[in-house]
């Protein structure tokens, strides 16, 4: 994969994941108005606090989804980026354009949902 198609997707993968982190920053506005209303006189709790409890309230998705975009900007710094992790083959462009965090190449991802199914 060459340079400027890398910084495409590495460009994609960081916009994404600023919009997840502005949702859940926005998540967290909302949390505090409710709190001060909740616990009037809980002074001592502290923005770590909120931001743990805001990363627990995070929809499951998209804390999966943050998972997979840090895990594709560390293959990136691997140089493994765009390559399928079973194997090893290169995932189509097409595949990647539509979901830069894909892991699997077509093909590999369709034995896994096969065998998903067959065990489900
Ligand atoms: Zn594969």
């Amino acid at each position: 994969m060459d340079e400027k198609t890398l910084t495409r997707f590495k460009k994609a993968l960081l916009e994404e994941k600023q919009r997840i982190l502005n949702n859940s920053e926005n998540t967290l506005k909302n949390d505090l108005v409710l709190s001060t209303d909740d616990l009037a006189d809980e002074t001592d709790l502290t923005v770590s606090e909120l931001t743990q409890n805001l990363m627990f309230k995070l929809r499951d998705r998209e804390r999966q989804l943050l998972n997979k975009i840090d895990q594709a900007l560390g293959k990136m710094d691997e140089g493994t980026f765009g390559m399928c992790e079973d194997c090893e083959e290169s995932i189509e462009p097409r595949r990647l354009e539509a979901r830069p965090v894909s892991t699997l190449c077509i093909a590999c991802k369709e034995l896994q949902e096969h065998k998903e199914k067959i065990y489900a």
